[in-house]
């Protein structure tokens, strides 16, 4: 398998620490509000490579942290903690943020089939880990003590900006962001791995430390939860683009000095979603998720598959026109799939392994989704019979996760169920409203009409021949 390592910046072949199992770690969410669907998008990302790693025979051990203390405003330590900004906002204590957000992400994951990791660890339950790690660091003489704050300093190495080609001076995060700068670190670039002293007095949750009453930064976490649950030498970490720096950056700096052996070989960065007003960001407010998705009427599924349609490496632009598209393409995709007749011969071997090549290949070559997606449609159109094909999609969606078969039997449940003509005759009308309304650019009561039959329990789809609807 073929990936690309942001690490030496080359796709490379893929290999691991020990043969035929994967050590993956993940950087989970920052649990102060809803996943929106940028951060999903990552996750959607990360799931297929994970379930890829799998189908080509890994066995994988996924490790994702929760971040439910330590994350600042800025990635470069300054600014309020993240969590305690979310229970302001809500007038909730942290923990009950905490626990409120953990379950919405997972339930948002489930709803676009993205696996639990094996193992997931809130960053609350891992501050032993983290002091031990940073008494060590201490001991090397990696680490010191300025304003009450414990330091990693970055002098000390040999290559810190493993994620980055700029200078010292563009990599002063804090000034860049705008927020005042710590004047206790030595080096611009050393980050915080224990607060005691922060403009922020009013932190929550502290814990007692041999360096007094405090919390632990944001980098020690990933460093300290995937060395805890995937040992000294990790063979994949993944995570969203803007992470790469300072975060990774500082979780490499940190777990090398802690080792003193190289840790994690290869890195996986996905890039943003963007709209039209630039990256989709928490910290903007205004950000779209998987509910609002649903409210106005669209799959979750759907969404996956728009993901699935760009390449993890290039940024991928949101829009509700592009989505309309990808519910087009997934609604006939599901009606060609349901047209299949699944007792129509036996199961044609040569013509799966042939098949199976094609998509391992596809996937093999750095993930590429979308020659994926592509390899399904090669399915439907390949001489051979339909049992076989029915095969080997069923066999395909293991990793690309679109319940092809279960959409396609729910497809053919609705269309033998009992049709209730005066009501479809008054749905149809309202759906003729809507595309009038589209075609005035009347957005609003496009909009509200969407909402009516949505309310209804109906589902209106918008493709290149026209738009369906749907129960
Ligand atoms: P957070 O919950 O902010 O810690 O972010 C969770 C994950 O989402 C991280 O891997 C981020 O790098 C990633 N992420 C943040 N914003 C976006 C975006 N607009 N598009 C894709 N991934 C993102
Ligand atoms: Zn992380």
């Amino acid at each position: 398998m073929l990936l690309y390592n942001s690490a030496t910046r080359k796709k490379e072949e893929f290999t691991t620490h020990t043969d035929g199992k994967v050590n993956m770690y993940t950087c989970g969410p920052t649990v102060y509000h809803f996943a929106h669907i940028g951060n999903l998008r990552t996750y959607i990302m990360e799931d297929v490579l994970e379930k890829y790693l799998r189908y080509i025979g890994y066995d994988v051990n996924r490790v994702m942290n929760i971040t439910d203390v330590g994350h600042l405003s800025s990635d470069a330590d300054t600014g309020e903690d993240k969590m305690l900004k979310g229970a302001k906002r809500e007038h909730k204590t942290v923990m009950e943020i905490a626990k409120f957000y953990t379950d919405a992400f997972f339930s948002d994951c489930a709803k676009l089939n993205i696996k639990t990791p094996d193992v997931v660890e809130p960053a609350t339950n891992c501050v032993n880990d983290f002091i031990k790690i940073i008494e060590a660091l201490l001991d090397k003489g990696y680490a010191y003590i300025a304003g009450g704050n414990v330091y990693f300093d970055t002098s000390k190495l040999d290559n810190y900006y493993v994620f980055n080609n700029f200078e010292a001076d563009d990599l002063a995060v804090g000034v860049r962001d705008s927020v005042s700068e710590d004047k206790n670190k030595r080096n611009k670039t050393d980050f915080v791995l224990w607060f005691t002293k922060s403009k922020f007095e009013a932190q929550e949750l502290k814990w007692e430390s041999p360096w007094g009453l405090g919390y632990p930064g944001w980098h020690i976490e990933c460093s300290s939860i995937s060395i805890k649950h995937n040992g000294e030498y990790l063979d994949i970490h993944c995570g969203g683009i803007d992470n790469a720096f300072p975060h990774h950056t500082n979780e490499i700096a940190q777990s090398e000095a802690y080792l003193g052996h190289p840790w994690c070989k290869f890195w996986f960065h996905v890039l943003h979603l963007n709209t039209n007003n630039g990256k989709m960001s928490k910290s903007k407010g205004e950000f779209l998720t998987v509910s609002l998705l649903e409210e106005k009427g669209y799959d979750p599924l759907a969404y996956r598959l728009f993901c699935l349609q760009s390449h993890y490496r290039k940024a991928q632009e949101f829009s509700f026109e592009a989505l309309d598209n990808a519910t087009a393409v997934f609604a006939k995709l599901i009606s060609r799939i349901a047209s299949l007749d699944e007792n129509d011969g036996d199961i044609d071997n040569d013509t799966v392994e042939k098949y199976r090549k094609r998509f391992i290949d596809a996937l093999g070559n750095d993930i590429n989704t979308s020659l994926g997606v592509t390899c399904v449609y090669d399915v439907l159109k390949a001489d051979t019979n339909d049992s076989t094909k029915l095969y080997l999609i069923n066999d395909f969606d293991r990793v690309l996760s679109l319940d092809l078969i279960a959409e396609a039997k729910k497809f053919n449940e609705k269309k033998s169920a009992p049709s209730e003509s005066g009501e479809d005759k008054e749905i149809d009308d309202l759906v003729a409203k809507r595309t009038q309304a589209r075609k005035d650019k009347n957005w609003a009561e496009a909009d509200r009409i969407r909402d009516e039959l949505n309310a209804r329990g109906i589902t209106v789809v918008d493709t290149p021949n026209g738009v369906t609807w749907h129960r």
